[in-house]
């Protein structure tokens, strides 16, 4: 279990990407529906970027980009 808890969260980014295949893409969404460490993790990083998006659309500086993934990492919300 723990392994695929791996799997799915390196693959989360990919997944909110677009960039997973049809067979990645279930796999992670199977494992979310079985994890809910998982599954809030995935909200979490959905809700991050639906507030990057909301905000810079296509133009986020990286800098922001970077202290959003640095409070990710860290736990602590960006916002
Ligand atoms: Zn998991």
């Amino acid at each position: 279990m723990a392994d695929n808890c791996d799997v799915a969260l390196a693959e989360l980014y990919q997944y909110l990407d677009g960039e997973l295949t049809d067979d990645a893409r279930q796999r992670i969404e199977q494992h979310l529906r079985d994890c809910s460490p998982c599954l809030e993790a995935f909200d979490f990083e959905a809700e991050i970027r639906r507030l990057v998006a909301d905000r810079c659309r296509d133009q986020c500086p990286d800098a922001l980009r970077q202290r959003i993934q640095a409070a990710i990492e860290g736990g602590e919300a960006a916002v």
